[in-house]
């Protein structure tokens, strides 16, 4: 724009015509969606595709892993959910075969018996399509691929533990969704009521799986040890008003030789937590 050219002598810089009358809305927009463009891409870099055999079908397909030795933890929830620095690992946990709808937790993976392959293949694979989302996986993304791994828990007859840990990250899920929804968004809050029911419901089948698991299986449980699981119900029970529940598990927890010293301490916090709750 020639009417502001020349600012250089001032030691200044020319003022550009698209830069006077700004949509403010649009620039919010814009910035926003760069924003988002940024952590895209800054996640993307602690992803890698990682090329996995299916175990039911044999084909063979790249997943998105998290690098796993990357990242930084920085906490944990009171039920445990871990926290990272960089990104959120719970998304990138299940391995979805896209050819025959197979799905379980990558740590599961490969551990499929001839009958459940079989009800898969009756159950899950004859009509089954889906597509790997480009790129890093948004929660909605992660939450569909933890229904579909909850789909084939339930035709291969998982154990209550295994089913329970599905809901308990999917859970973890929907929390990190609602953490991250834009709060200008129109409809903020009629997503975040939707997304704390669906919390709860994931919330209560995980604590109903967890008691019955503790009564019908040797452990371990989903990988976790018996004072763990514990723990787990005890945090769960007390979420959903179950006082007596929770103080009882808590205090054979800290009582307990067995029990390991990290789940006492939180076991601890929760008892304090309890008390408050008790008091008001
Ligand atoms: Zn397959």
């Amino acid at each position: 724009m020639a009417l502001f050219s020349g600012m250089d002598k001032f030691g200044l810089k020319d003022i550009k015509e698209d830069e006077i009358f700004v949509d403010q809305e649009q620039k919010k927009a814009d910035d926003k969606a760069e924003e988002v463009k940024k952590k895209e891409a800054e996640e993307l870099d602690f992803l890698i595709d990682r090329t996995y055999e299916c175990p039911v079908c044999g084909q063979e397909f790249k997943s998105r892993t998290v690098k796993s030795r990357s990242v930084r933890l920085i906490g944990s929830d009171m039920d445990l959910r871990p926290k990272y620095q960089q990104l959120d690992c719970i998304k990138y946990d299940v391995v979805v075969c896209p050819r025959c709808g197979y799905a379980a937790l990558g740590r599961t993976f490969k551990n499929v018996y001839d009958s459940q392959k079989k009800a898969i293949i009756a159950n899950i694979s004859q009509g089954f399509h889906y597509e790997e989302p480009a790129g890093v996986y948004s929660y909605d993304d992660a939450i569909e691929r933890y229904q579909i791994a909850f789909a084939n828990a339930m035709v291969t007859k998982q154990i209550d533990s295994e089913k329970a840990y599905l809901c308990l990250k999917m859970a973890w899920c929907i929390r990190g969704k609602m953490e991250t929804l834009d709060k200008n968004d129109p409809k903020y809050k009629e997503t975040v009521e939707e997304c704390k029911k669906d919390e709860n419901e994931a919330l209560k089948l995980a604590m109903d799986g967890f008691v019955a698991a503790r009564s019908k299986e040797q452990g371990p449980y989903a990988g976790m040890d018996q004072s763990t699981l514990d723990y787990l119900i005890a945090v769960l029970s007390a979420r959903f008003g179950k006082l007596d529940v929770a103080s009882k598990l808590i205090a054979s927890l800290m009582s307990s030789m067995t029990t390991n010293p990290r789940i006492k301490d939180r076991a601890r916090e929760l008892k304090e937590q309890i008390t408050q709750k008790m008091k008001s």
